[in-house]
């Protein structure tokens, strides 16, 4: 007799939980008889394998990777882009997240626009402009830029050799890709090039450069972003930051190079100038013996292209509405 109630209760309090918690995987996922295991993200079917791929419980759909973890944010499956709750995993659909379109089949509608802009140019834009919007105080267009010592090659050749290989890499991951620059021939200055992402509506702008020192032994990657306090895009810092968080850290994991650190400035230009979150990487030394030679050769160009494309994989992976 007693046991019978407690029973009732177990089953009272169970309902009450599920209809308190109708959004929860968890519940779902385990009245469909699925365990969990970790952080409610792991779970475990009856058979005691982790569930991989898709899972429908009701209507809702949710996704796990081959780790069987639960995905939250945006994840690209199959070449399109998808977006789960971040609170409860579940497939969203019709709806606008961040500006962006979802259909009805929980699709990103069109692409994450990146736009590349390959540092200098063989002709170099004369004469100076603001340093950012309604700044009176004005810097030089752009520069020559530095070159290799050691195997003479000038940066701007470089920035543009790795920013169409990105570009095909990026296009290839699913990404509408504009360049700033595709020629030598053409002078930009830093203010163009951001108006380039501009005009674009562009979901991030990256700009490839290479690093200089007077010192041969300076070598590593740094990335350079805004700060918090920028008078032109306060607004941009936090996703600006990660995305220069996301591409250093990729870039030094795919490369092997040394990671020197995320520069927050307010001084560069075409980092000011830009409405859309921004990262500027130098790529490493042309003044290091080592770096200068290692980025010429198409073993290495092939990790920074990598490393380059998982870092911006990664910050939209984690991007926040
Ligand atoms: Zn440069």
């Amino acid at each position: 007799m007693k046991i019978k109630s407690f029973g009732k209760k177990v089953l009272f309090f169970g309902i009450l939980l599920s209809l308190l918690l109708p959004a929860a995987v968890g519940a779902r996922a385990e009245a469909a008889g699925f365990q969990k295991v970790k952080n409610g993200t792991v779970y475990i079917q009856k058979n005691g394998t982790r569930k991989k791929g898709w899972l429908r419980v009701g209507r809702r759909q949710y996704y796990f990777n081959r780790k069987g973890i639960m995905q939250t944010g945006w994840v690209r499956l199959n070449g399109k882009w998808r977006y789960f709750s971040r609170k409860s995993g579940f497939l969203v659909k019709n709806k606008t997240i961040g500006g962006k379109k979802i259909d009805k089949n929980g699709v990103l509608k069109g692409k994450f626009v990146v736009v590349i802009d390959p540092g200098h140019s063989g002709v170099t834009a004369g004469g100076v402009e603001p340093l950012g919007p309604g700044s009176s105080s004005m810097k030089s267009k752009d520069t020559s830029g530095t070159q290799g010592r050691y195997t003479g090659v000038p940066e701007y050749k470089t920035t543009l050799t790795i920013a169409k290989k990105l570009k095909k890499e990026l296009t290839s991951r699913g990404y509408k890709v504009i360049l700033t620059r595709t020629n030598h021939k053409k002078p930009l200055s830093c203010k163009e090039r951001a108006m380039v992402a501009n005009k674009a509506k562009a979901d991030l702008l990256i700009r490839l450069h290479c690093n200089g020192s007077e010192s041969s032994s300076a070598h590593g990657a740094m990335t350079i972003c805004t700060t918090k306090n920028s008078p032109y895009v306060p607004e941009l810092y936090q996703k600006s930051y990660r995305l220069s968080q996301k591409v250093l850290d990729s870039y030094v994991k795919a490369t092997g190079a040394r990671k020197e650190y995320i520069w927050e400035t307010d001084s560069m230009s075409g980092n000011n100038w830009s409405k859309v979150p921004t990262t500027l990487i130098e790529m490493g030394y042309m003044t290091n013996p080592a770096e200068d030679q290692k980025m010429q050769k198409t073993s290495y160009q092939k990790k920074m292209v990598e490393g380059l494309a998982d870092g911006i994989d990664a910050y939209f992976t984690n991007l926040k509405p």
